[in-house]
């Protein structure tokens, strides 16, 4: 089965294209297919946003469609910034304003138990859809820390290692993400729903 990854986010695509090896699908970009979209992300949850993606994807493309959406929820914040993690500083923000904005918010605050989350959605022309999370449990730090990953990896702490997200080398990050965890749940829904040899 031929997909659509919904993104021209390159590293997106190569961690999707190496996950998904193995799998019954061949991975093509819009910039392949020659199509483009333009989709408002104004859900309420990262599920709607990543199903809304990826329905306007099958529309404008005809072929099967996989998009995802992501965050960072703050359980001090109720849950905040969620699914306006991208722009919560602002409409221009940037992830270094983001970072600050958190730890503003934060300040003199004990409990700083955080998520990152990820939805992935594939969604079928015949309007077939397979829905699948990840989430990545952490504490939000006093200051930032590390220089690699982005948006809030410098001020996420990742309890197993004792780094921020910042700190492991991009093989590291990959092998524990939400959007690792997400996908390998995606895979395997997609393994029992289209058997090897089964076109979907
Ligand atoms: P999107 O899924 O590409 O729309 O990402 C939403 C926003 O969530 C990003 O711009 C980041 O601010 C934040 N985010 C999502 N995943 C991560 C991550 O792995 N590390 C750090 N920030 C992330």
């Amino acid at each position: 089965m031929k997909v659509l990854v919904a993104t021209s986010n390159a590293g997106k695509i190569r961690e999707i294209r190496e996950i998904l090896e193995g799998a019954s699908l061949s991975i093509v970009t819009p910039a392949e297919v020659g199509v483009s979209c333009e989709v408002v992300e104004d859900g309420q949850t990262f599920e709607e946003n990543a199903l809304k993606k990826a329905r306007a994807w099958v529309q404008a493309a005809g072929l099967p469609a996989l998009a995802d959406d992501s965050g960072l929820c703050v359980e001090a914040l109720g849950g905040e910034p969620g699914v306006h993690s991208a722009r919560w500083a602002g409409p221009r923000a940037t992830d270094a304003d983001n970072c600050r904005l958190l730890l503003k918010r934060l300040h003199g605050v004990a409990k700083r138990r955080a998520r990152f989350v990820c939805v992935m959605a594939l969604v079928l022309p015949d309007g077939r859809e397979l829905v699948a999370s990840g989430t990545c449990h952490g504490h939000i730090t006093e200051q930032p820390r590390g220089e690699n990953g982005f948006g809030y990896d410098p001020v996420f702490l990742d309890p197993v290692t004792g780094r921020t997200f910042a700190q492991l080398s991009p093989q590291e990050k990959n092998a524990r993400s939400h959007r690792r965890q997400a996908l390998k749940a995606l895979q395997q829904m997609i393994h029992e729903a289209f058997p090897k040899g089964t076109s979907g």
